[in-house]
């Protein structure tokens, strides 16, 4: 039996003896020769100064914190050994001036089973350019218009800046999730209502299904062609938004009951002011809902007295007793103050607050 010797090898570059090679080399002139990495002395980098964004792969992204977006380019930019394995890439930055500065990049990794370490520097230059989303917006672009309006009545100031301010919240989440022309580019006041000019067709939509889950109401689409770009047809599209007729308060009669509206979405719902029951009923042309007042028009007047079922109240303008159906909702004892609304169809008891508290 022999054992094999350990073989004796030379390396063909100093001529020094070695018992491995890596790739022809002993392991000090591999060291020596390998270039890990290739990284340009310059990357100039593309920024928004609108709004922070930067430009890479051919388009804008938005980068939330400047290391990331200086890590993502300079990572982009380096070219590692083709047989580098566990690559570790860290940087740290210089400033230099207000548009430049130099980054410090280390990189270690394993190169044929052996441990490499490289470091260069790699001077970042920003350039600001506007970004499509900033310039589209400072130049009013728009692929549609949300109509704000309300049925059969104006819409109010309130209801316009809550609908602005569920526009902005919902196209900051979808800007944020991709959608970069998810902007409101115009508000436009007219007399019969408010116009937001928005960046995106599908955020249109989206923005009437918000107001919609919170106010209530209806929207309808109808495109329109614009023109043609590369061979296909351009649409804008416009989403007539309508408030319901009737908010919250409002005293509407329907059919034989009288309602204090809490809110109305395909039905009416409130309260019975006649029995105190809640209620939920459907407006069409055969059964009319007729605006008869608001609580806002409430005053105060005396309960003058409680009997089975029924109630006496002072009118407050003529001092007469009135007699009304007890509504469930009064538990107040005779002698104590209670509010009631005068409707042309009469005297209404309301509840102490509304349901939903308007
Ligand atoms: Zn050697
Ligand atoms: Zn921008």
């Amino acid at each position: 039996m022999t054992s094999r010797p350990a073989r004796t090898l030379f390396c063909p570059e100093c001529g020094k003896e070695t018992s491995e090679l890596y790739n022809n080399r002993c392991k000090e002139c591999f060291l020596s020769n390998i270039t890990l990495i290739k990284c340009p002395p310059v990357v100039k980098i593309l920024v928004c100064p609108v709004c922070g964004a930067h430009f890479t792969a051919g388009k804008w992204t938005r980068e939330t914190d400047r290391r990331e977006m200086l890590f993502y380019e300079i990572a982009g930019s380096i070219r590692m050994h083709p047989d580098a394995t566990h690559e570790k890439l860290d940087i740290s930055e210089e400033k230099i001036d207000r548009s430049r500065c130099l980054v410090h990049v280390s990189v270690s990794a394993v190169v044929s089973g052996l441990d490499v370490t490289a470091a260069a520097d790699v001077e970042i230059r920003i350039k600001n350019e506007t970004c499509d989303t900033c310039s589209r917006i400072a130049g009013g672009y728009y692929a549609g218009i949300v109509q704000l309006r309300a049925n059969h009545r104006l819409i109010s100031e309130k209801e316009v800046d809550r609908c602005i301010e569920l526009a902005d919240h919902l196209l900051k989440k979808l800007m944020e999730k991709g959608d970069r022309f998810a902007f409101i580019s115009k508000v436009e006041e007219l007399k019969e209502g408010v116009d937001l000019y928005i960046g995106s067709a599908t955020s249109c939509k989206q923005v009437c299904r918000a107001i919609i889950r919170e106010l209530g109401g209806s929207y309808t689409t109808s495109p329109s062609l614009v023109g043609r770009k590369d061979g296909e047809d351009l649409y804008r599209i416009t989403c007539a938004m309508r408030l319901p007729e009737f908010v919250c308060g409002d005293i509407v009669a329907i059919r034989d009951h009288v309602i204090e509206v809490t809110h109305q979405d395909k039905q009416i719902h409130g309260t019975d002011l006649i029995d105190g029951q809640r209620v939920s009923l459907g407006a069409d042309t055969d059964t009319p809902a007729v605006k008869i007042g608001s609580r806002k028009d409430a005053t105060t007047t005396v309960l003058v007295a409680i009997e089975e079922g029924a109630v006496q109240i002072l009118d407050p303008e003529t001092y007469k007793t009135i007699l009304l159906k007890k509504p469930s909702f009064l538990h107040e004892k005779s002698g104590s103050e209670v509010r009631v609304v005068r409707t042309n169809g009469g005297l209404f008891l309301l509840p102490e607050v509304s349901d939903s508290g308007c």
